[in-house]
């Protein structure tokens, strides 16, 4: 893409109300707009990054057998009354239309996937199977001051199992601990996220939290120097041992819970009563687990991992655009002639073999202002043309957060 086309800019200040790094660093190099607080829009550069964090998601879901599905955001009142969460779930939106019916917004989907669910199981042989969307959800959060950590509405993959007893709930909830560790890995953040114990609520002793350590968070995890599991402090003043290898000894990190894991087993089910016949032809309750991921706040904890005083640093995997070429104009026209011919050349050939380009074409911006936009905006390498690199053949291609580069034979960059 020219950068000339881009419809956004990017900007000196961030807003004075927003106090995140995640978000000033996001939306001053053009990646969201904020549209009240906990609400944001997603910009092309931005929407890059969350279409490539969603295919990750998207792919390791298939890979886990999950069908996906896309349900609704307006759910009737009856179905939160079935679970009791219409009057205990305080950041829920209800809203009433001019006939005063009531609805929730989908602050989560168990009201809607298990009402799903008992259309289709009847018997032990429709089971187990998995459905998950990647899908807005709205909640009241009291503090929205975390940037896109935190929205009030955010987008969330969330992947429901239903199995026919303990045992198979129990398999599949060890099998997602792996699919959930893949992906951090792929997005970049494996070596910063660590399987958290948690509470497990009325239903089982514990669930899951995936928590990527950095001072930007709101939780406190203790990592075990053992094993590197973690639990979460809510759980803490219970649990005195690693529930894992019972070592003793924990150190104290903020953390960002990006994704969780939990065995519902028959919370959900009872209420709408979900059950199938067995092979001894009894009728038993559905075993379910839930597995979420928060996009935007994935996102946001990336930006909060890989940044430095001068902008955004993407990993590759979620990087808008794998290079970005910048070319420095000459006042010589005839030299400029030739900067912008090999810069051009290299722009297509590039996207000519199916590699993201970024290319600033932009004609009335300086070189140091180019730079600057280029560390803000973080696109892992930097392809600089100038006078001075055309004088060697060469183009100077830098990592970003390098502060020099090398000089690459201009032939051999861009075959
Ligand atoms: P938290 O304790 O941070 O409020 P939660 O326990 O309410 O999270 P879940 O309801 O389990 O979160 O949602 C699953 C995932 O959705 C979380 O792990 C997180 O990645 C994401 N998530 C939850 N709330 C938000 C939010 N307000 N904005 C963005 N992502 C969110
Ligand atoms: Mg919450």
């Amino acid at each position: 893409m020219r950068q000339s086309q881009l419809f956004t800019k990017t900007r000196k200040e961030a807003p004075k109300d927003e106090v995140a790094k995640n978000a000033q660093l996001l939306i001053r190099a053009g990646f969201v707009d904020k549209l009240q607080a906990g609400v944001y829009t997603y910009l092309p550069l931005g929407f890059l990054v969350f279409k490539k964090i969603e295919n990750i998601i998207r792919e390791e879901m298939n890979k886990a057998g999950g069908q996906e599905i896309l349900m609704p955001s307006l759910h009737p009142k009856e179905n939160w009354e079935k679970t009791g969460r219409w009057d205990t779930m305080d950041d829920l939106y209800k809203v009433k239309d001019s006939s005063e019916r009531e609805n929730a917004l989908g602050a989560t989907h168990e009201e809607v996937v298990v009402p799903l669910a008992k259309k289709f199981i009847h018997s032990y042989k429709d089971l187990p199977f998995s459905v998950y969307q990647i899908q807005n959800k709205f909640r009241m959060e009291l503090r929205a001051k975390s940037g896109i950590l935190r929205g009030r509405e955010f987008i969330m993959k969330d992947f429901y199992s239903f199995h026919k007893d303990e045992k198979d709930l129990a398999d599949f909830y060890e099998k997602m601990k792996g699919v959930y560790k893949a992906i951090f890995e792929r997005v970049g953040i494996g070596e910063k996220t660590y399987l958290t114990f948690a509470s497990g609520g009325s239903f089982s002793k514990y669930s899951h939290e995936f928590q990527t350590a950095t001072d930007a968070g709101e939780d406190i995890i203790y990592v075990c120097n053992k094993c590197s599991i973690a639990i979460n402090k809510e759980i803490k003043s219970e649990q005195k041992s690693c529930p894992e290898c019972g070592g003793e000894n924990f150190e104290e990190k903020k953390s960002i819970e990006v994704g969780n894991i939990f065995e519902l087993k028959t919370r959900y089910s009872d209420p709408f009563e979900l059950t199938y016949k067995d092979e001894d032809g009894s009728d038993k309750p559905v075993m379910m687990g839930c597995y979420g991921i928060g996009l935007g706040r994935l996102l946001g904890t990336i930006v909060e991992v890989y940044n430095d005083e001068n902008g955004i640093i993407w990993p590759e995997a979620v990087a808008p655009f794998k290079a970005h070429i910048l070319a420095f104009y000459s006042k010589d026209e005839e030299k400029n002639k030739r900067i912008v011919a090999e810069a051009d050349r290299i722009y297509e050939s590039l996207q000519s073999k199916g590699v993201d380009v970024f290319y600033d074409d932009r004609k009335d911006i300086s070189f140091g202002e180019k730079l600057k936009d280029a560390d803000l905006i973080g696109i892992p390498e930097v392809v600089i043309i100038s006078e001075k690199t055309l004088e060697k053949d060469s183009v100077e291609v830098k990592k970003r957060g390098e502060r020099q580069g090398k000089l690459v034979n201009i032939k051999e960059y861009a075959k």
